[in-house]
């Protein structure tokens, strides 16, 4: 049996041509094969390992099959959640909204409500950093709304997940929320055909597009907010880097003040956030 770091260089090589991160990749496809956490992986690199369950992850990574779908798993906010086909993978950049939403809760706790919940993941770290808050969250895909549960109750939080269309899916007695975000659909459909196949292959069509400009379903929750914020609420929308002055209008033009853009680590516009004010 080939050892540890063997494994790993043939794994890396044979993955560099479908990531960015091959040497990464391989790594966590080595430590779910052997149950190994990275301690163990380092202290063991000169150690042989059974090759052969690699093998069926590796063609799938090849077919350019997103990692998180093969592990099940993945990583944001530092949690550990459930993932499968179609959600939408967690991206680094949408911690940012979860950022903007913890900042506008403290120091007290008030109810929070996430949109296009997908894995839950904006939902459930804002619950566990933010325990004292009630977070809500809602969903149009089913397979979404059980995952999202599901990671609920893994990172034991009392997530409130409802199945529906936007705002639509709350039910009726439903309190106004001192905070609501999402990460919703929101690409171009003419940037469809340019995106990876990791992302077009695999992820959720629902979860991406929305209408000719990418901006339906942001003009939607935009339009809707209002209705379900208590005043002095935000507002908090993931966009499409070159979305940013559209969906500044937008928010100024239902009446939010105090509308800013947010920009990613990577420096583009990410997030687009306004307060609802007391009286308008
Ligand atoms: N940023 C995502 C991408 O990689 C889009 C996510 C979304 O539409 N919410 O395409």
């Amino acid at each position: 049996m080939p050892t540890a770091r063997v494994t790993l260089d043939t794994m890396a090589e044979r993955l560099a041509g479908v990531t960015e991160c091959p040497g990464f990749e391989a790594e966590l496809f080595l430590l779910h094969t052997t149950g190994w956490n990275r301690a163990q992986l380092i202290a063991r690199m000169n150690s042989p390992v059974d090759d052969t369950p690699l093998e069926p992850l590796i063609l799938r990574r090849l077919a350019h099959e997103p990692v998180a779908y093969i592990l099940g798993s993945w990583e944001f906010f530092s949690l550990e959640l459930a993932i499968e086909a179609p959600l939408l993978v967690p991206r680094p950049e949408t911690e940012e909204l979860v950022e903007r939403a913890l900042s506008h809760l403290a120091p007290d706790a008030g109810r929070v409500l996430d949109l296009c919940t997908g894995t839950g993941c904006v939902a459930l770290a804002i619950a566990c950093n933010a325990p004292e808050s009630t977070v809500v969250a809602t969903d149009i895909h089913p397979v979404a709304v059980r995952v999202a549960k599901a990671n609920g109750e893994r990172h034991q939080q009392s997530l409130s997940v409802f199945e529906g269309d936007l705002f639509s899916a709350l039910p009726e007695d439903t309190s106004p929320f001192r905070v609501v975000v999402s990460n919703p659909p929101y690409v171009e459909a003419t940037t469809w055909d340019g995106l990876a196949p990791d992302i077009r292959n695999y992820e959720d069509p629902g979860a991406l597009l929305s209408g000719v400009d990418g901006l339906d379903c942001i003009r939607r929750i935009i339009a809707e907010a209002p209705d379900w914020l208590l005043p002095g609420g935000l507002l908090a929308l993931e966009m499409g880097e070159s979305q940013g002055a559209a969906v500044l209008a937008l928010l100024q033009d239902r009446g939010f003040v105090n509308c800013a853009i947010v920009k990613d680590l990577a420096g583009h516009d990410r997030i687009a956030q306004g307060i609802y004010p007391a009286s308008i």
